[in-house]
């Protein structure tokens, strides 16, 4: 059977991976001229550098299974992550318990009902049960109002921007339970895989092994349309020299869920779904520099004078070998579309950040950075609003053989490498056993 994926991100990789070992002919269309989507890399210090900072938790066990089936297990490190929060113009441990009851930004009453807070969490196995409930409502009334000035309303607006009082409970659930599941009991400290190597040596590895089952990828190669008959889909329409339809008996489409109703004819009803799911953006900025900014990992920002919500120093997770002994650092905002820096130059984003910096270390001078990128993505993470497992569009669209595979379709859970891998292969299995009936 012919199967098409559109998109070459690992969601389309790893469902198109799974067709091909089944002995199918996969073909995967990918509009950017790499590979990897937002788990994509870029050449740094001789290495590879995610555009956006990829980490993995223990619990993203489908990750790590596939990196075992491709003799990849070798190559995924465990590292101890250090968090901190900034905030008042310090940066506070943050990784653990006790860390949590040493925050003096908050009166220690305070801490000791956070803690509590966090335990009644952890206990909570359905999440279901918090399905009606937006997380800043949860935290104001189990946390208290000064818990949810100081920590949750900084963390949730740098993450959900204008969306941070419509974020569903049962997101920040999972967020809990992840962390978790990245601890050695409860006062242990936090451990973060990382690919070294980097995403690509995952991506690399996929796209061999379809390509030596017969399968193919192709990069700049954008889908236009999907092609349909009065029985389902027929094809896909893909960007060249001279646009062509190529024929499939089934599609895996892993496109952002709104883009969907730009490339097929679907009922309305459905298609009103799609674009009910908002998404914001990203903009993520790497320094090369020649000194580190800290000894965190992470380190939430929590001033709303600076520009970015997030600093983290990847060079604090994976060591400065990997890009030729520089130190590697990321700065970060989640950004609705009106944001400024969507326009921006890159050299004026970098110069209304540095003085920040010098509020994050006062002795960082412009004088350490070697480079800058800038990376911005306009889809980076869908808004999970309240009873969203009512709005998850099912994988199975009204069009018979098209499937969908996208980031939105993954909750409770924080939208992942993992959980975008687990989808693709899944909708790659119903996808084979759909052909297959109709065919017989
Ligand atoms: C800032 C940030 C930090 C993150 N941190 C982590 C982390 O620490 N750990 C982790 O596991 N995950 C992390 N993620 C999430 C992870 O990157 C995603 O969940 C995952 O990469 C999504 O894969 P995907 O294949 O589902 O989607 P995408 O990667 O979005 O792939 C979809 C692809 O479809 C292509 N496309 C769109 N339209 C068309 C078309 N018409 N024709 C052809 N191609 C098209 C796009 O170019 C894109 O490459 C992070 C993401 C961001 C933005």
């Amino acid at each position: 059977m012919r199967f098409g994926v559109i998109g070459g991100g690992v969601g389309g990789l790893g469902a198109a991976y799974e067709l091909a070992k089944a002995g199918h002919f996969v073909a995967v269309y990918e509009r950017a001229p790499f590979l990897g989507g937002l788990a994509s890399t870029f050449d740094v210090g001789g290495g590879q550098l995610e555009r956006f900072y990829h980490h993995l938790f223990l619990s993203d066990t489908t990750i790590i299974e596939l990196l075992e089936e491709l003799g990849l297990s070798d190559r995924l490190i465990w590292n101890e992550s250090k968090v901190g929060y900034f905030t008042h113009g310090e940066i506070h441990p943050f990784s653990t318990a006790i860390d949590l009851l040493r925050f003096k930004p908050v009166p220690f009453i305070d801490r000791i009902r956070m803690g509590l807070v966090t335990l009644y969490l952890q206990r909570i196995k359905n999440w279901r049960k918090l399905e009606g409930i937006t997380a800043a409502s949860f935290m104001r009334r189990w946390a208290g109002d000064r818990n949810y000035r100081e920590i949750w309303e900084p963390l949730l607006r740098g993450k959900f921007t204008i969306y941070a009082e419509d974020l569903a409970m049962p997101w920040l659930w999972s967020k809990f339970a992840t962390r978790v599941s990245s601890r050695k009991g409860p006062l242990g400290r936090e451990k973060l895989g990382y690919i070294s190597g980097s995403w690509q040596t995952l991506v690399d590895e996929l796209e061999k092994r379809i390509i030596v089952a017969g399968g193919e990828t192709h990069v700049s190669t954008g889908v236009r349309r999907i092609a349909t008959s009065d029985s389902g889909v027929t094809g896909l329409l893909v960007d060249g020299e001279e646009p062509r339809e190529v024929p499939f008996d089934a599609v895996i489409a892993t496109v952002p869920s709104f883009v969907l109703p730009n490339l097929v004819d679907l009922p309305e009803n459905y298609a009103a779904r799609t674009r009910s799911i908002d998404y914001e953006g990203a903009i993520a900025v790497t320094w090369v520099l020649k000194r580190s900014i800290s000894s965190v990992y992470w380190l939430n920002v929590a001033d709303e004078d600076i520009p970015f919500l997030l600093l983290l120093e990847q060079t604090n997770l994976v060591p400065t070998s990997a890009y030729g002994g520089r130190r590697i650092i990321y700065t970060a905002n989640y950004v609705t579309r009106d944001d400024p820096r969507w326009e921006m130059a890159d050299e004026d984003i970098i110069a209304d950040y540095v003085p920040h910096m010098k509020k994050i270390n006062p002795e960082f001078d412009e004088s350490w950075i070697d480079a800058t990128y800038i990376h911005k993505e306009p889809a980076a993470q869908p808004i999970m609003t309240v009873d969203y497992s009512q709005k998850i569009l099912p994988v199975r669209t009204p069009v018979s053989g098209l499937w969908l595979a996208s980031m939105s379709q993954v909750y409770p859970e924080d939208r992942g490498t993992n959980y975008s891998i687990r989808l693709g292969q899944q909708v790659a299995r119903q996808a084979m056993e759909d052909v297959e009936r109709r065919a017989s």
